[in-house]
């Protein structure tokens, strides 16, 4: 078996790359995918995984303190957005079985 350096494709093209390299793909080529909103002086990104529609909606530690820190920290947050869909696309799309999957049933823990 080789080692863990295989690429992850990008979801929105053909690109293809080692994570690293696909999150900087990623925010320089999609970076419209990250959305930025702020919540009561709270600043938020929202970014969804078009692969299986999984939103990850999560608010940026930084305290939003006037308009401009949207502008001004858009770039790290989006490295930020990015990163974390790097994160979800390596761990469930890039390490996905063969189609005839066995019968492992996804459980759904309740409550
Ligand atoms: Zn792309
Ligand atoms: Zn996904």
């Amino acid at each position: 078996m080789s080692a863990a350096t295989s690429t992850v494709g990008c979801p929105w093209c053909a690109f293809s790359a080692r994570p690293r390299a696909l999150q900087t793909h990623l925010a320089g080529e999609h970076p419209e995918q990250v959305r930025t909103r702020q919540v009561e002086g709270t600043l938020r990104y929202e970014i969804t995984c078009p692969r299986c529609g999984a939103q990850y909606d999560q608010r940026v530690k930084k305290a939003a303190r006037d308009p401009t820190f949207v502008a001004e920290f858009e770039p790290e947050i989006r490295m930020v957005a990015f990163d974390m869909l790097v994160h979800h696309l390596v761990a469930e799309h890039e390490m996905t079985e063969p189609e005839a999957a066995p019968d492992r049933t996804a459980e759904q823990t309740g409550e």
